[in-house]
């Protein structure tokens, strides 16, 4: 290995791993991603559908990008109905603070470093890219799974314009793939998982109450039918014998003692500014109040 290969010290920067793939068009799962849009299994993430071309060329995204660096930044385990990665500060920010951080340490190195950072705000296939960098696989339930790590991580990614090449690459994987156990299907509680991979998003838990805006479906109203899950789903995650406790970073823990204690008779009696200043910084906010008093 040359010895003028770049290091990027990703755990000083709290990431568990580190790998660079080189950007370029994205030719595979082009198909089954405009299935999922045709069929509407997107349900009103709209966003999905836009920017297509972009979604599946980096450098229509970052003119000049060569590589796609990605990051995993570890989270804790669920509480109070709340799924693990929204037990803090809100994922989008807590992870994107520490690309900058990277790629700062970046800039002082090489000067004509120039990248940008995302982190599931934008049309990058964060999971893909993860893959294409030697850091896990796809699983059965969706989930980018590290075969090391586990599935409780966030993908970061910054785009750059400094060729894969020049980056320490990631060792090679044991394993490839998740197997064909099926836990995840057989735990999934409203058959949103329908069959390996295929999500129906209409039907799903996490989406039902994080993005959706409609009513809960009948049959899913019943805190009971949703396994008492208020704030996202962690059923096909927790099944899977990939999953593993990790040491979240402290950002990702901020708000777990406050939700904790959060009875149903309290999630009814807060006020929406009291939310506002409380959760000011959580992904909560994404939900909104009456969707999580509805979720109880
Ligand atoms: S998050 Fe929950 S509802 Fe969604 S696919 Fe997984 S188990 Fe099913
Ligand atoms: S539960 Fe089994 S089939 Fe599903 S993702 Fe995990 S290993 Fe794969």
């Amino acid at each position: 290995m040359s010895t003028n290969l770049i290091k990027i010290n990703y755990r000083a920067h709290g990431f568990l791993d580190f790998g660079a793939a080189k950007a370029e068009k994205v030719e595979e799962n082009r198909r089954s991603f405009e299935r999922f849009l045709t069929e509407g299994r997107n349900g009103e993430m709209g966003y999905l559908a836009r920017n297509l071309e972009k979604r599946f060329d980096p450098a229509l995204l970052v003119p000049g990008a060569e590589s796609m660096l990605c990051f995993l930044a570890p989270y804790g385990q669920a509480g109070g109905g709340v799924a693990g990665f929204a037990q803090g500060v809100d994922y989008h920010k807590i992870v994107k603070d520490r690309l900058f951080a990277v790629m700062e340490e970046l800039k002082s190195q090489f000067p004509d470093f120039e990248g940008r950072p995302f982190v599931d705000s934008a049309p990058v296939l964060e999971r893909y890219w993860a893959v294409q960098a030697g850091l896990g696989f796809i699983g059965q339930n969706n989930f980018f799974i590290s075969p090391e790590y586990g599935l409780r991580t966030i993908i970061g990614v910054i785009v750059c314009n400094i060729p894969y090449e020049r980056f320490v690459p990631h060792a090679p994987l044991a394993v490839t793939e998740c197997g064909s156990c099926g836990a995840c299907l057989r735990a999934c509680p409203s058959g949103a998982l329908r069959a390996p991979f295929e999500l129906d998003a209409r039907r799903c838990i996490s989406y039902l109450t994080i993005e959706s805006h409609e009513p809960l479906p009948a049959d899913l109203a019943p805190a009971a039918a949703r396994r008492g899950w208020r704030f996202g789903c962690e059923e096909c995650m927790r099944a899977c014998p990939w999953d593993k406790p990790l040491t979240p970073l402290p950002e990702f823990e901020t708000h777990r003692a406050a939700i904790a204690t959060m009875t149903d008779a309290d999630w009814a009696a807060l006020g929406e500014e009291e939310f506002e200043q409380q959760f000011a910084d959580s992904s909560l906010r994404r939900a909104g109040l009456g969707r999580l008093k509805e979720s109880s």
